[in-house]
């Protein structure tokens, strides 16, 4: 049977960690560290995810706030509001949800953001911390799958690890911390030659694409470790046969729908030897890790770090 790592308990211990960081910041500082989301319009899933970044930092006892703009502001009232959480002391982190209105330009926006102050770690700065191997605040998922395989002792060091995606928010970083715990690192992509040929020679397989149950049992070598980071809602009930168990089938005929990962479950769960399930795999890190790197940045503003 493979071992199943479950994220949500390598959640809770981070977040039981996040605690007493936060009390010695108050001691030292005389304040909790501070987050400042930046949700832009009203998008309901950017409304849902907000919801729980600011309820998991009061639950950590930190100070989180919530500025909410209209859609119609423009780049230039949007970079100035910015420029103003940077020049406030208390802001240790600075999130702007994404995406944002079409007719703002993202790229300035997210160059606006202090370094310093960037939880999310998509700065070029903190970027290129990351690709020098420096200390610097990284992206929150590909943060989170790390903690995932050393809390579970998965050896990286010389392994083999394939990395499937490469956006500059999922593939890419993660492609990087990898390469920093000194595995070999392979970044496949939708020009890939023989995907599945590439992703069998990994020790360590992590699909970040998309496309829901995209990667079956001729993608992963027998006995690797497989890292599902795709979140993906399967509507179709033929999509749902190809997918899931039949035992699955009237729990999608109820809902509607389901989530899964890029890996195809089955597939993974025969043939790897550990796999991250998806819901209850990597999702529930992000967060965690959102709120680890607001303490990091709250500890180095102080000076404790
Ligand atoms: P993007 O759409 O930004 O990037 C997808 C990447 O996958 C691209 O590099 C693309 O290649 C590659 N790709 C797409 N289709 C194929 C294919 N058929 N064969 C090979 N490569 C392909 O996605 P993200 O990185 O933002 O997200 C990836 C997944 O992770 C999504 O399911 C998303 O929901 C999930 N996610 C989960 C998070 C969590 O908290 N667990 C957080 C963030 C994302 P190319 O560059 O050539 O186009």
């Amino acid at each position: 049977m493979p071992q199943i790592l479950d994220g949500n308990s390598v959640r809770d211990q981070i977040k039981a960690e996040c605690r007493p960081r936060v009390e010695r910041v108050r001691a030292h500082a005389g304040r909790v560290p501070g987050l400042s989301v930046v949700l832009v319009g009203n998008n309901p899933a950017s409304e849902v995810y907000v919801r729980s970044k600011t309820k998991t930092a009061a639950e950590l006892g930190m100070h989180s706030e919530t500025i909410t703009p209209d859609a119609s502001i423009s780049t230039e009232a949007l970079l100035e509001l910015i420029r103003e959480l940077n020049a406030r002391p208390e802001v240790d982190g600075i999130l702007v949800q994404l995406p944002l209105p079409a007719h703002i330009d993202s790229q300035k926006i997210l160059l606006a953001v202090a370094p310093e102050k960037d939880v999310d770690g998509f700065h070029p700065c903190n970027v290129g911390l990351l690709s020098t191997g420096r200390p610097g605040l990284r992206p929150c998922t590909p943060a989170g799958v790390i903690q995932i395989l050393k809390r579970y002792q998965i050896p990286i060091a010389g392994k083999n690890a394939v990395v499937l995606g490469r956006s500059d928010i999922v593939g890419k970083p993660m492609a990087m911390l990898l390469l920093q715990e000194n595995a070999t690192v392979t970044i496949c992509h939708s020009k890939t030659r023989d995907l599945p040929g590439v992703c069998r020679a990994a020790d360590i397989l992590v699909a970040a694409i998309g496309k829901p149950a995209m990667v079956t049992a001729d993608y992963i070598r027998p006995g690797a470790v497989v890292v599902d980071v795709g979140i993906n809602k399967v509507d179709s009930r033929a999509e749902a046969e190809r997918i899931f168990d039949p035992s699955r089938l009237p729990d999608f005929d109820r809902r509607g729908s389901l989530l899964v990962g890029d890996v195809h479950p089955g597939d993974m769960a025969r043939v790897s030897s550990a796999y991250t399930p998806v819901p209850g795999g990597v999702g529930p890190l992000t967060i965690a890790m959102l709120m680890s790197n607001t303490i990091d940045s709250a500890e180095r503003r102080t000076g404790l770090s």
